[in-house]
C-alpha cells in the first residue's frame, strides 16, 4: 500500500527541471448558453491562447449553425430554394450526416426535421402558452421526417416544407470540434462543458477520473456523479425551456413521429464515447422515454445513462471502462 502511494506520487509530480501542470479556466457566453473551458498546461500564456481557440472553434460553428443569426449558413438553407442541391461547408456535411445517422438508430425519435413542429408549438416564443390547434399540427408534421431530405455528396437536397433545428445535436458536435481544436494544439488534458454537454480530453494529471454530477431535475439537489474516464455527458430535460397550461407541463423535446412534446420524462442523462452522440442520444432516449430510451443506449457502444422521471430513477448498469455512475 505504502509502495502504491509513494509511485502514484512519483507519477504525479513534474520530471526533474519541469514545470507541473496547472488548471486554467475561462467562461463565455456563445450558443445561446455558458461555455466553460479548463486546460491543464505548464504555463498561463499558452492556456489563455488554447481557451480563446476552444471558444473561437465553438463561436465559429454557431455562426453557422444559429437559427437566430439571420446569416447563418441554417438559415440560409432553410430559406433555400427546396428541391435543388444546397452545396454544405464541411462542419455542415459532418453533423448532417451525423444527425441522419441518429435518427435511424432512434428510429426517428430524433430528427432534425422537426422544426416546423417546434415552430407550430411556440418554443421559440415560450411566452405563447397554448396548445396548438390540431391542424396545424398535422400540417406540420406533413413536412417533418428522414424522407424530408437527402445528403448527396457535400450538398442536401431538401423537400419542400423541410426546415432543419439543429438544437438537439449542435452543442455536442461544437464540444467535439473544440477538443479536436485543443488537441491539435497539443493540450493533453482539458474539459469543455458547454451548456451541460460536457466533454473531456486526456487524463487529469492527478490520475483521478473527471467527476461530473448529475443534478435532480426537480430538486436541483445532487443525486449522482459520473466518473469519467474518457468521452462526453449529456442531458435533455423539461427543466430548460418549457410551458405549462392546465398542470401539464410540455417539454421543448417533441415527439417527431406524433407531433406532440415529450411528457412523463423530466430528465435523461447520457454518457456516451463523443459529445456529438452523447447530445443526439440524449435527445433521441428522451423521446424515447425511460425503457426504450435505456435499452437503445445498452445496445450502443459506450454509451449509458440515467432517466428521472416523477416516480423513478431508472439507469443503465456499469459495463463500461470509460465511465462509472454512482447515485446517491
Ligand atoms: P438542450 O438543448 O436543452 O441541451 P437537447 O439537446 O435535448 O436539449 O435539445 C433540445 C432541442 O432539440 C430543442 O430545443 C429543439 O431545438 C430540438 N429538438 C426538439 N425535439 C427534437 C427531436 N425529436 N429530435 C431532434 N431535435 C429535437
Ligand atoms: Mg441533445
Amino acid at each position: 500500500m505504502i509502495r502504491a502511494l509513494v509511485s502514484a506520487v512519483l507519477l504525479c509530480g513534474p520530471a526533474l527541471g519541469q514545470e507541473p501542470l496547472q488548471r486554467y479556466r475561462d467562461e463565455w457566453t456563445v450558443m445561446a448558453t455558458v461555455l466553460d473551458v479548463s486546460v491543464y498546461r505548464t504555463d498561463a500564456t499558452t492556456a489563455a491562447a488554447d481557451l480563446q481557440a476552444a471558444h473561437a472553434e465553438i463561436a465559429a460553428l454557431d455562426r453557422r449553425m444559429s437559427l437566430y443569426r439571420a446569416d447563418s449558413e441554417l438559415v440560409a438553407l432553410n430559406a433555400s430554394d427546396h428541391g435543388a442541391p444546397v452545396s454544405l461547408s464541411e462542419p455542415m456535411a459532418e453533423v448532417l450526416s451525423a444527425a441522419r445517422e441518429f435518427t435511424q438508430l432512434s428510429g426517428g425519435a430524433f430528427d432534425i426535421t422537426v422544426m416546423p413542429l417546434v415552430d407550430v408549438w411556440g418554443f421559440y416564443h415560450v411566452s405563447r402558452a397554448s396548445v396548438p390547434e390540431a391542424r396545424l399540427i398535422e400540417s406540420a408534421r406533413t413536412r417533418v421526417g428522414p424522407g424530408m431530405w437527402s445528403l448527396v455528396g457535400n450538398s442536401v437536397v431538401l423537400k419542400s416544407g423541410a426546415r432543419f433545428d439543429l438544437g438537439g445535436i449542435a452543442k455536442g458536435f461544437a464540444v467535439d470540434r473544440a477538443l479536436a481544436s485543443l488537441r491539435a494544439r497539443g493540450v493533453t488534458a482539458a474539459l469543455v462543458n458547454l451548456g451541460g454537454t460536457i466533454g473531456v480530453l486526456g487524463a487529469r494529471p492527478d490520475a483521478q477520473p473527471w467527476a461530473i454530477g448529475i443534478d435532480h431535475p426537480r430538486t436541483q439537489k445532487l443525486m449522482g456523479r459520473i466518473k469519467l474516464w474518457r468521452g462526453a455527458v449529456a442531458t435533455s430535460g423539461d427543466n430548460d425551456r418549457y410551458f405549462e397550461i392546465n398542470g401539464v407541463r410540455y417539454a421543448h423535446i417533441i415527439d417527431p413521429r406524433t407531433g406532440q412534446p415529450v411528457r412523463n420524462i423530466a430528465s435523461l442523462t447520457v454518457i456516451a464515447p463523443t459529445a456529438t452522440a452523447a447530445d443526439a442520444l440524449s435527445t433521441a432516449a428522451f423521446v424515447l422515454g425511460p425503457e426504450q430510451g435505456l435499452a437503445l443506449l445498452r445496445a450502443y457502444p459506450g454509451a449509458g445513462g440515467v432517466a428521472v422521471t416523477s416516480t423513478a430513477v431508472t439507469r443503465t448498469e456499469n459495463r463500461d471502462q470509460a465511465f462509472e455512475v454512482e447515485l446517491e
